[in-house]
């Protein structure tokens, strides 16, 4: 197995480096590699990244997977995970966003002409902030259960229910959603696939507290809500298979491997920094220093997992289960990596931010209870599980 980059891939990746180093601000050096700056600061610094977002721009790289007919860079998949690579190792921010990861490539896919040409530039611009309007309360690993009605009126859809978990409605000007058109026939096939805007009469967004005490998603409720039929996606019931094409987008981005790696490397440099009673932390615990090396070790492990999936999109093949082990591993190292940050940071790593006595700016306590949510989101760890048994391993359903 040769891991190093072709001669084209080498060039790229030194392209990417070079700009990276000419470009980006010192300031958004960091941005997002402990999950700092949540939605909302997102939204605060909106227009502090406009001038970055336009450089971006300029190289196609605000959504480097589309073609560039749309306005992207139409990389290939290595040259995507090198910039992916590369823009983690500088701790670069990406300027994507579920318009550029979800919605957008599922449009360019089966959206019509009319929703393209609506659409597209918008998200690109980032002016346009989009949700995913999927969860409901008893639908969630059985997506397909889904409830919320859209029943045809004229020229247009009402609908009616609600949604669950919706990440960022409370900024959202769009939202992608599945909605039920036909209650008779078998739950896949009953299923349609909307744009709604955010703004229509009817729709109330009531944000949730998680346990870290902000407000990330939201319950969503549609109350009569009409939505033009010209924002309908493809056919008329044939929305699961489009929601799907959504949901392969969601899971494939791939690019916290190098993330989780800087992080250990962090968390390495901060147990050797800190000292508890005027004592290295690393001499107070017979065992920290192993946790630390598996840490390491299964940051390699995870980059390796990676290559695994990135390598089969190259051949044109559709990762499966290996995407499932991709993201089994690496949020359940994510939980891993923020428990041996307690250990490191002991009794005060439980101060969350705020408090001048945690360790670390609270980091360690934030991401000990902010990592729990990366095993549930994109498919709980439990149906990953699921999915490696039956189609990997060749198990039984039950
Ligand atoms: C941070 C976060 C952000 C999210 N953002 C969005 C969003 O923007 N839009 C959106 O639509 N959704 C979003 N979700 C929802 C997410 O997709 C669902 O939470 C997830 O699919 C699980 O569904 P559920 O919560 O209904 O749990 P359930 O499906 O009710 O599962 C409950 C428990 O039962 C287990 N379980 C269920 N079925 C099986 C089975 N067959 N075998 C074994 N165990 C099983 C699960 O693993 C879990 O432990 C988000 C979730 C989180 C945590």
């Amino acid at each position: 197995m040769d891991f190093r980059d072709t001669s084209e891939e080498a060039a790229f990746r030194q392209e990417v480096k070079e700009f990276l180093k000419k470009e980006l601000p010192e300031r958004f050096r960091g941005i997002g590699l402990y999950g700092e700056g949540g939605l909302g600061d997102m939204r605060a610094r909106f227009e502090e990244m406009r001038g970055w977002r336009k450089k971006l721009a300029t190289k196609g790289w605000i959504a480097p997977a589309w073609p560039q007919e749309y306005g992207g860079a139409g990389l290939g998949v290595m040259q995507q995970f090198i910039m992916n690579e590369e823009f983690a190792e500088a701790r670069a921010p990406q300027m994507g966003g579920m318009g550029v990861a979800m919605v957008g490539p599922t449009l360019i896919i089966h959206g019509s002409e009319e929703q393209k040409k609506e659409h597209l530039s918008r998200i690109l611009s980032g002016e346009v902030q989009w949700c995913q309007g999927f969860s409901e309360p008893e639908a969630g690993s059985d997506l397909a259960s889904l409830q919320t009605r859209a029943a045809r009126d004229g020229d247009d859809y009402v609908l009616n229910g609600q949604k669950i978990w919706t990440s960022g409605a409370q900024f959202a000007h769009w939202m992608f959603m599945l909605a039920r058109t036909d209650l008779e026939a078998p739950k896949h096939k009953g299923i349609s696939y909307f744009l709604v805007d955010m703004k229509s009469p009817g729709i109330s967004v009531r944000p949730l507290v998680n346990m870290g005490g902000q407000a990330g998603f939201n319950d969503v409720f549609f109350d009569n809500v009409r939505v033009p039929a010209k924002n309908l996606v493809g056919e008329e019931n044939r929305g699961w298979y489009i929601g799907t094409t959504t949901l392969d987008f969601e899971r494939s981005s791939i690019g916290s491997a190098v993330g989780q790696r800087l992080q250990v490397e962090a968390l390495i440099q901060f147990a050797k920094e800190h000292r508890k009673d005027g004592q290295s932390v690393i001499d107070h615990s017979s065992t920290l220093r192993y946790d630390l090396a598996d840490r390491l070790l299964e940051a390699q492990v995870g980059k390796m997992l990676s290559y695994r999936v990135i390598t089969m999109q190259a051949k044109g093949l559709v990762p499966n289960y290996e995407a499932s082990m991709t993201k089994l591993f690496a949020s359940e190292l994510g939980q891993r990596i923020a428990r041996t940050g307690m250990k490191v940071t002991g009794l005060y790593g439980q101060l969350v931010p705020g408090s001048e006595w945690s360790p670390a700016r609270g980091r360690y306590a934030m991401s000990y209870i902010q990592t729990v949510a990366s095993t549930i989101a994109g498919g709980t760890s439990e149906i990953q599980r699921n999915i490696i048994a039956t189609r990997g391993l060749g198990l039984p359903r039950d």
